[in-house]
């Protein structure tokens, strides 16, 4: 039986903005007509895009993320600077 320690306290690794793709970042994108964003796989550097995975106003994404095998990445994950990346956008449909 799987056991597990986790509990409502979740541990998330921080991404930061970047346009270069270096590991451990990410890069606003549109996916199928929504709003997501590209990371950069910290171990193996793949290039992840965040889908179906919902971002949050604050950054947090969900579910956690899982790199593609042989890697063995997969955590929570938080977008920081998101917000404010949000608020430029969002500010072409103000009136
Ligand atoms: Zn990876």
């Amino acid at each position: 039986m799987k056991t597990s320690i986790l509990t409502s306290f979740k541990v998330r690794r921080i991404f930061t903005f970047s346009e270069t793709r270096e590991a451990g970042t990410y890069k606003p994108c549109i996916h199928e007509g929504r709003r997501t964003a590209i990371v950069i796989c910290p171990l193996c550097q793949s290039k992840l895009v965040l889908n179906p995975h919902l971002v949050g106003a604050d950054g947090e994404v969900s579910p956690s993320v899982v790199c593609r095998p042989p890697c063995a990445f997969h955590e929570f994950i938080i977008l920081v600077g998101w917000e404010s990346l949000n608020l430029v956008k969002g500010k072409d449909n103000e009136s």
